[in-house]
């Protein structure tokens, strides 16, 4: 299996670059072991002017065999039980399939994530790229292939059928694809597609689909995968067409288009009316306003161990940091876009090694329940129901009433009832493209009154921002409490 990368350079910016970017040096030949064989890392050329990187993985038919045996719930074909010799004798050793992909994982770690201390300048960037892969075993033939990479990018796109055998050109075309990619991309991005795409064409993954398979897609595929034509096809052939799977990546990769096409300005609107405010003083924005009520609510908690659900650009997060009360603050989003904004906001990569161990900031989807949420003080909910369609609001519900279960809860949502104070506001409009609904007190109310019941916790209600006599405060928050019944109940259960 074996896949080239070049690319072009000059005497000021070396092709020979590639070795960093790579983290594999140009002048030494590599070799690594990964689950299922060898791989060869080596350079064929490497000039200033072209550099070449090639990846050769040796399969290891026989360990193939093995783990697909052992493993016993393997779907790659050399599980087939009327394949005996064919597990020793297949393709595996000359094309480029998901194996490959598995490999570059390992391989190209670094590369893969976008990370190059030697020169991150140079990581960010694009570059003139040549890619090559000489056998590409492609279900789907050469029009898919020329379907999957042609809207990412690249500036010629070459995908031509293998024939079975060139003397015979009457028995046809093999299943292989010669693929050639040319353009200026970014090393990661380029990286990542072919993480994605490989196996994708492949279509017969030699190892067992797991949850996690799902994050990973969502990671590689972050930047391209959500405005993909072929989405369905990608999500659903990379997770080995596990429906649930599929609907859950599909989901959420909508969530994140959605986040991302928002722009990330949730605050825009709220500042804007503040202008409009009739103080000398420089007007406190309401997003400010609304961390100070948090903040305060927290307080009043006791709350030091705190979940920050959809904490998007971080803002909250920045402000728990500095204070010490609050000794491990998590943050949660589903948009790897807000999270990596939120990461340079707190410069996590800069910070000593005390702070780092008090915050974390982790990609997820809160209307999915999960594990590591469990047994934190305090979950902060802020300006982030309203981004969720109205069917999906009982799943967040389960997951953070019912499933992680914090001492307090936090939720602060817009009032719809203020939107006629905003006077940038069009009538009838909502205060964000991308709320899908926006509550009068009285829903609010209603629905934390019902979740509280349901779940075990009293509610309270604080306004956030000028309390206006007839339609109330711009922000709405509610402060559910367990109830002691139920803390008992969770002490016992932890005990
Ligand atoms: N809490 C922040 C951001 C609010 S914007 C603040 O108060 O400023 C809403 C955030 O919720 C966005 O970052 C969006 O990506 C995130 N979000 C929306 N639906 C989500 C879901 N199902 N799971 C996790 N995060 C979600």
């Amino acid at each position: 299996m074996f896949l080239t990368i070049s690319t072009t350079g000059n005497p000021e910016r070396p092709a020979t670059d590639l070795g960093f970017l790579l983290h594999k040096h140009p002048e030494k030949a590599q070799t690594y072991s990964t689950s299922h064989g060898t791989a060869h890392v080596f350079y064929p050329e490497a000039s200033a002017e072209r550099c070449t990187a090639a990846l050769l993985l040796e399969v290891d038919p026989v360990a193939l065999v093995r783990k697909g045996k052992g493993k016993g719930k393997g779907k790659g074909r050399s599980g087939a039980p009327d394949a005996a010799l064919a597990q020793y004798v297949n393709d595996r050793p000359y094309a480029a399939s998901s194996l490959l992909s598995v490999a570059m994982s390992t391989v190209f770690k670094s590369a893969l994530s976008g990370t190059c201390r030697a020169m991150p300048e140079r990581a960010e960037a694009t570059l003139p790229l040549r890619i090559e892969v000489p056998a590409l075993p492609a279900r789907g033939g050469a029009e898919l292939v020329r379907g999957l990479f042609g809207p990412l990018g690249w500036s010629r796109v070459d995908a031509v059928a293998v024939p079975l055998d060139e003397r015979f050109p009457e028995w046809g075309d093999s299943r292989y694809v010669r693929l050639v990619l040319e353009g200026e991309l970014r090393l990661a991005d380029a990286l990542r597609q072919l993480y994605v795409l490989l196996p994708v064409l492949d279509d017969a993954k030699h190892y067992w689909v797991a949850p996690d398979e799902v994050d990973k897609l969502l990671r590689a595929g972050e930047g391209w995968l959500a405005d993909h034509p072929e989405q369905k096809l990608i999500t659903s052939r990379y997770l080995a067409r596990r429906w649930g799977l599929t609907r859950q990546a599909m989901e959420r990769l909508e969530l994140v288009r959605l986040a991302e096409s928002d722009d990330l300005d949730v605050e825009s609107v709220d500042n804007a009316v503040d202008e409009t405010t009739d103080t000398e003083e420089r007007p406190v924005p309401l997003a400010e306003q609304r961390r100070t009520a948090i903040l305060a609510a927290l307080d009043g908690a006791g709350a030091s161990r705190v979940l920050d659900l959809g904490c998007g650009q971080g803002q909250l997060v920045q402000a728990l940091l500095k204070d010490v009360r609050f000794t491990e603050i998590v943050g949660v989003d589903v948009s790897m876009r807000a999270l990596t904004v939120a990461s340079r906001r707190l410069k996590l990569d800069r910070m000593g090694e005390r702070q780092a161990a008090r915050v974390t900031l982790q990609q997820g989807s809160l209307t999915y329940t999960d594990k590591r949420l469990k047994g934190y003080d305090a979950a902060v909910l802020s300006e982030v129901i309203e981004h969720l369609d109205l069917p999906r609001l009982p799943a967040l519900e389960y997951a953070v009433f019912g499933s992680a279960r914090p001492r307090t809860v936090l939720v602060t949502t817009p009032n719809v009832e203020y939107n006629v104070r905003w006077e940038t506001l069009p009538a009838g409009h909502v205060r964000h493209g991308d709320h899908r609904f926006e509550w009068t007190r009285a829903e609010f109310r209603d629905w934390a009154g019902q979740v509280a019941r349901r779940h075990g916790y009293g509610v309270e209600f604080v306004p956030v921002g000028p309390d206006d006599p007839e339609v109330g405060p711009p922000t709405q928050m509610a402060v559910f409490t367990m109830t002691a019944a139920d803390e008992k109940e969770k002490e016992a259960k932890a005990a």
